[in-house]
């Protein structure tokens, strides 16, 4: 048929492709999905078909969710725009307004300005608690708690979480438990496996791996993932098809990436214990079989000058996130903590003194030197 120039200009794909099956999955670049006729379209809402729109679902952001699922070994995944959103969705999925959250003190500063700052405003109540004693958890519960929520491995002194001690308190008082598992990855440790329902995981991090892709995964119960993924879709928090492919792209490769970030954190984290100029070395002892992750937080002795040793890094860029494949370091106070408040940090030890490593997957004599001389000019 002999279209105008402006009905051509428009006309895409001109060969549809269908029985073309392309190596890697293709990005499906696209807002919304193809009908044939009305009992076609009819299919979907009888669940013969899986898109419709992609605010709803996407094969590329239903990848994401499925791969992380699958490693988490959970039922069910959902990838959205970030690892807040993710936060949010699992979270709205279990409480509402008049419900209450009782969550560890030492969390990522972002989640901490949604707990504190945004979800008063919905009506939702979160109690902020030191999660290594028991009985502040228990004395914290109140009849209208619905949640538990904490990190697997905390953000950023490395705290490692009884997720055992979580899951049995969940259990006993009827609790849902949430955790974000960002610093552990699906690679060193599965929470879900270990019976906690919702695991969160900021894919911007380690799954993404490249620092090119904001993105989050929430993996957990079928039941919960059901509402969880009503919320991603009715309040528009879906991830973007292409950033959904980078995720998976990642995701292929977390595996080798971690075993040379894990083993650059250990001799990192050993080498640094007994530099003069460094107070203490925060690397966790066990996280998991494969390894204890590959964020090392450092404090720098009261003498040492914090500017200087920043200056000094050379090759080591202030960076205000982590798990990219080059070594980093960023300065809690100033970014990821900076709205916790000050009484907080300082019972913490979120202090002035405080740096963040991340540790990437470059040679590790490289790594060490590059921390020996700023902390030596740090003194100096
Ligand atoms: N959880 C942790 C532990 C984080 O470190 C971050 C970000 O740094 C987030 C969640 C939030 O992830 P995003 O920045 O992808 O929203």
């Amino acid at each position: 048929m002999d279209f105008h120039f402006d009905t051509k200009a428009v006309r895409f794909p001109r060969k549809p492709k269908a029985d073309t099956v392309s190596k890697v999955q293709p990005i499906y670049q696209t807002s919304a999905f193809v009908f044939e006729d009305l009992d076609d379209l009819e299919s979907f809402y009888e669940g013969k078909k899986d898109y419709l729109y992609t605010r709803v679902s996407n094969p590329n952001t239903d990848d994401l969710g499925m791969g992380v699922a699958d490693l988490e070994g959970a039922p069910k995944g959902v990838a959205t725009s970030s690892g807040l959103s993710a936060i949010l969705a699992g979270v709205l999925a279990v409480v509402k307004a008049g419900d209450h959250i009782v969550a560890c003190e030492d969390l990522y500063g972002g989640t901490f300005s949604l707990f504190n700052g945004e979800l008063p405003d919905f009506g939702i109540e979160v109690s902020f608690v030191d999660f290594t004693d028991s009985e502040k958890i228990e004395n914290a519960i109140r009849p209208n708690t619905k949640l538990l929520y904490t990190e697997s491995v905390t953000n950023p002194l490395l705290r490692v979480e009884d997720l055992n001690l979580l899951k049995n308190l969940g259990q006993k008082h009827k609790l849902v438990t949430m955790v974000d598992n960002t610093f552990a990855t699906p690679y060193l440790l599965q929470p879900y496996l270990l019976g906690i329902d919702l695991v969160v995981h900021s894919a911007t991090k380690y799954i993404g791996g490249h620092s090119d892709v904001t993105a989050g995964v929430l993996v957990g119960r079928e039941d919960l993932m059901a509402k969880a993924k009503a919320k991603v879709i009715n309040l528009g928090a879906n991830l973007s098809p292409f950033e959904a492919w980078l995720g998976c792209r990642g995701l292929k490769t977390m595996s080798v990436r971690m075993d040379r970030h894990v083993k650059n954190a250990a001799i990192l984290a050993s080498e640094l214990k007994t530099v003069k100029g460094i107070k203490n070395v925060y690397y966790p002892e066990y996280v998991a079989e494969r390894g204890s992750g590959a964020m090392v937080s450092i404090e720098l002795d009261d003498e040492a000058d914090v500017k200087t040793f920043f200056k000094s890094l050379g090759w080591v860029k202030i960076i205000p996130t982590l798990a990219g494949l080059d070594t980093t370091v960023s300065y809690p106070i100033a970014t990821s903590h900076r709205t916790v408040p000050e009484d907080t940090r300082q019972k913490l030890g979120i202090n002035k003194q405080l740096i963040r490593i991340s540790v990437g997957i470059e040679n590790e004599i490289d790594i060490v030197e590059a921390f020996k001389s700023a902390v030596e000019k740090s003194l100096s």
